[in-house]
């Protein structure tokens, strides 16, 4: 007997939670309120931020979770004693279009186990979005997940309807991924970034002719699977920003997944490692710093009690204090406290008077943190503590309560 469609979307949802690079799922369940409209389903939402910035909700599914790959990282894994499900195209053009007219959601992200090989499963992931372009006249966004071995034609075809493609990396190292997902190879993955990288920049060129990705490409790295370290990792993200000019990569926490091989820890890796992976990645995107200088304690490691631009204002602590009214951009993005907006929002103030703390503190700024390390007009002297040896202690969050139960994530 076929199985139901609510139970391959159960199963296929859930299966499909482990992919981050749409970010995190997990909306409450809610229903419209009387003449109102728009309800959330716990199953398969998530959220996603559009090219022009906006939060987007997302129906996150798999295509399938058969795969003859056996990743031992992963749920779907061939061994892995799971239920399985598979969706026909039509079924998922459904659930899209139904969910899309209740609005729950303004987009679809679909991967899929690889099931007869990288071009079929990529063709049918590719058949999905040409249903609702050209069929339902779809115009939300559409993320898909591509296939490593994936030919040319199958990633265009696809690259054709989706706004996104990702490939996933998978590990940091090729060694990594060589010892836990040995069916899978680095040079193959990069080799298809690099395809869709052309594409994306042809497409761009003449966006007349062709279309290809519009929103560009991403990727996904798990963290704490294997022993790599943050600087490891940090450096590998840098390459691919480089080499491929991705939009994104996300880090994935490692959690044990049931029946899992030796060669996994048995541990969790911490989500506040994630949690500082990210703002690392944005330091390096963002403000100027290279990755050796977020990595210089000893141990390749970020300091997970405090954030990695504290961290290095800490260690440089000759360089400060900044004065706000002269320092150029640079040196303001390197203060602890002051964000991208804020160093725009001080350099328009103090073209027209003098910035002083109390600006600062309109700016919604952190004051406790930032005013150890600038100057501003009206506060006297040296900000006090910048010698002070407790000035880590001062500034590092407060310990929080540990709670008796894990949060469900
Ligand atoms: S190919 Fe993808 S779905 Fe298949 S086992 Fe590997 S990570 Fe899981």
């Amino acid at each position: 007997m076929p199985m139901p469609l609510a139970n391959k979307l159960e199963i296929l949802a859930d299966a499909a939670k482990y992919d981050a690079s749409c970010a995190s799922s997990g909306a409450a369940p809610r229903r419209a309120s009387p003449g109102g409209i728009g309800s959330t389903q716990r199953m398969g939402i998530c959220h996603s931020y559009a090219p022009d910035g906006r939060c987007i909700s997302l129906l996150k599914l798999l295509l399938t979770n058969a795969c003859s790959f056996d990743c031992l990282y992963c749920v779907n894994r061939r061994s892995s004693n799971v239920p399985r499900a598979r969706f026909r195209a039509e079924e998922v053009v459904r659930l899209t279009l139904a969910f899309y007219r209740r609005n729950c959601i303004e987009g679809l992200f679909l991967s899929s186990g690889i099931l007869r090989g990288p071009d079929d499963t990529m063709a049918q992931m590719a058949q999905v979005a040409r249903m609702l372009r050209e069929q339902h006249g779809f115009r939300g966004y559409i993320h898909l997940k591509a296939v490593p071995g994936a030919s040319a034609d199958a990633l265009a075809e696809a690259g054709q309807f989706a706004d996104r493609l990702s490939i996933n990396v998978e590990l940091p190292t090729a060694a990594g991924l060589c010892r836990l997902a040995p069916e899978k190879d680095a040079a193959s993955i990069h080799a298809t970034m690099a395809a869709m990288r052309a594409r994306i920049d042809a497409s761009r060129a003449e966006p007349a002719v062709t279309r290809f990705a519009p929103a560009g490409q991403s990727t996904q790295m798990i963290i704490g699977a294997d022993g790599t370290d943050d600087r490891t990792i940090l450096a590998a993200s840098s390459r691919l920003y480089d080499r491929f000019r991705l939009r994104r990569v996300y880090y994935t926490a490692f959690s044990p997944i049931p029946d899992a091989s030796a060669l996994l820890p048995l541990q969790a890796a911490p989500l506040l490692r994630e949690h500082r992976l990210y703002q690392a990645d944005w330091l390096l995107r963002f403000y100027g710093f290279a990755t050796a200088e977020i990595t210089e304690n000893g141990n390749g490691m970020l300091d997970l009690d405090i954030d990695p631009k504290l961290a290095w204002a800490l260690h440089h602590r000759g360089q400060f204090p900044v004065d706000v009214n002269r320092a150029d951009r640079a040196l303001l993005l390197r203060v602890p406290g002051l964000g991208k907006r804020t160093v725009e929002r001080i350099i328009a103030m103090r073209r027209v008077r003098a910035v002083r703390l109390e600006d600062l503190q309109r700016l919604r700024v952190p004051l406790r943190t930032v005013r150890a390390f600038v100057l501003a007009a009206g506060a006297s002297g040296v900000p006090r503590g910048l010698e002070d040896a407790n000035l880590r202690a001062h500034l590092a969050p407060r310990p929080q309560q540990l709670q008796l139960f894990p949060s469900s994530r």
